[in-house]
């Protein structure tokens, strides 16, 4: 493997100093509750409102959505709705009779309460809403609280629009840190989150992760800041290539893009065409950092050694544009989330093409996918077993016992045996 460009920052180098900073900031919300929340907002959002908005302004936000946007939201819940409705559908509840006389059950309990994030800090995250609250309602969460920062007069209406057509209960005008931790203890709602989902920057990725490691509650995954990787050969358009990354490193400073590909020709021209294509949009100084400092280009021999370093990076997001499109989708085993073929773009997954687009980062893809439907659900097992089937369930289980030295769980077995079969010697 070659590096034909490589980055010049590491994106972990500033999370331990992030992490020193929430850590404070979740102290004294813990310490003071709601009077830190509120000073907290005012300092990094100059927002002195109240925080729990009203149906009335609700109302008056919604109106200010212009229709087409409207429909666009509409379509877009349709899919991702419809897609963590047929994730609910494939996880069943059921019993079977294991052995005569044993019943072994799954259930399967929704959460009551989920936190979900929507960021707020740069772009009107809109699709994000969609992400988080439709799939904790598919999953059958009871309150969905949403969260989103203030930008001027309140939160953004098409983010308000999006988040009350996918059903949030409650809406709370409140971002970074401090929502985190408001959803985490139910400050101005009286309801705790079981669960918080949902992407941001790394202030908030922190706050979720330390709150998740000290047993607060669930989290979904470590969705921080956007990373996407393409994997291109010889076939690929390299302006489709450039303009794919490009679209991706104008998520933040800090979000880095990687393509993996076999074809030096390809590496090159990509290398070359990048500073055209970022200059081109609207705004290209975050591109232009972004791709600076941590844009990498990766010529590797073939495409089992394409695989092994995509496997390494565990991009967030992986797109190929290649020959064998099926080969790729068997043997890639660690990203957030995949796009194959030049037909799909990471902006189709971000928006509205139904997958979640809510998913790990920073390596996390090593262990996990993304948000889905499953992670709002709590599945539990029961059992029943009859007089009968304790004759050999209970004799087992009381030898098991002993082997591990419980002579107290041995005694519980030992007991069913001589109560139900009092006839009969046990030894
Ligand atoms: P954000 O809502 O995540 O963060 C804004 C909040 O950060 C503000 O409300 C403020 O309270 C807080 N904040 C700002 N500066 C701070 C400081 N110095 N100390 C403490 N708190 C501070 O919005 P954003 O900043 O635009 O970030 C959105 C992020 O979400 C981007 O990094 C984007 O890449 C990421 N994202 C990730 C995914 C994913 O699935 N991984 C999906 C979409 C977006």
């Amino acid at each position: 493997m070659e590096y034909i460009k490589k980055a010049n920052l590491s994106a972990e180098g500033s999370s331990l100093e992030k992490r020193k900073i929430v850590e404070k900031i979740l102290n004294d919300i813990q310490d003071r509750g709601e009077e830190a929340v509120g000073e907290l907002a005012k300092k990094f959002d100059n927002w002195e409102g109240a925080f729990v908005l009203s149906d009335e302004k609700k109302q008056r936000l919604i109106n200010s959505v212009p229709q087409r946007v409207k429909d666009d939201i509409r379509f877009a819940h349709e899919q991702v709705a419809g897609f963590a409705l047929a994730q609910r559908e494939s996880l069943k509840e059921f019993e079977l009779e294991s052995h005569p006389g044993v019943i072994l059950g799954q259930k399967v309990i929704p959460m009551d309460v989920a936190g979900c994030y929507i960021p707020g800090g740069r772009f009107a995250h809109a699709c994000s809403a969609l992400m988080s609250v439709a799939t904790a309602k598919a999953a059958g969460v009871k309150t969905v609280i949403a969260c989103s920062p203030p930008r001027g007069e309140s939160i953004d209406p098409a983010v308000c629009y999006a988040m009350d057509i996918a059903g949030a209960d409650i809406i709370l005008e409140m971002g970074g840190v401090q929502a985190i931790a408001s959803m985490a203890y139910g400050l101005f709602t009286g309801k705790p989150a079981n669960i918080i989902v949902g992407p941001g920057n790394a202030f908030v990725a922190e706050a979720k992760a330390i709150l998740a490691g000290s047993g607060r509650c669930a989290i979904d995954v470590f969705a921080g800041p956007t990373e996407s990787g393409v994997i291109a050969d010889k076939t690929a358009d390299p302006m489709t290539v450039a303009v794919d990354l490009v679209s991706q490193a104008e998520h933040g400073y800090d979000s880095p893009v990687w393509l993996f590909t076999d074809s030096r020709d390809l590496a090159e021209k990509v290398l070359e065409i990048m500073p055209k294509v970022i200059a081109d949009l609207t705004t290209p100084e975050v591109a232009e950092a972004s791709w600076r400092d941590y844009g990498e280009i990766i010529l590797c021999e073939n495409r089992e050694e394409l695989c092994q370093v995509n496997d390494r990076y565990a991009p967030e997001h992986i797109q190929v544009i290649a020959e064998d499109l099926d080969w790729w989708r068997d043997n890639l085993k660690s990203y957030g989330s995949m796009f194959l073929g030049e037909g799909a773009t990471v902006a189709h997954g971000d928006k509205c093409s139904g997958t979640n687009h809510i998913l790990p980062t920073k390596k996390a893809g090593y262990n996990s996918g993304g948000l889905n439907v499953h992670k709002f659900l709590k599945i539990y097992t029961y059992q029943k077993i009859s007089e009968e089937a304790n004759r050999v369930f209970s004799a087992a289980a009381s030898r098991l016992s002993r082997v591990e030295g419980m002579e107290g769980h041995a005694r519980a077995c030992d007991w069913r045996l001589k109560k139900f079969f009092p006839e009969e010697k046990w030894d």
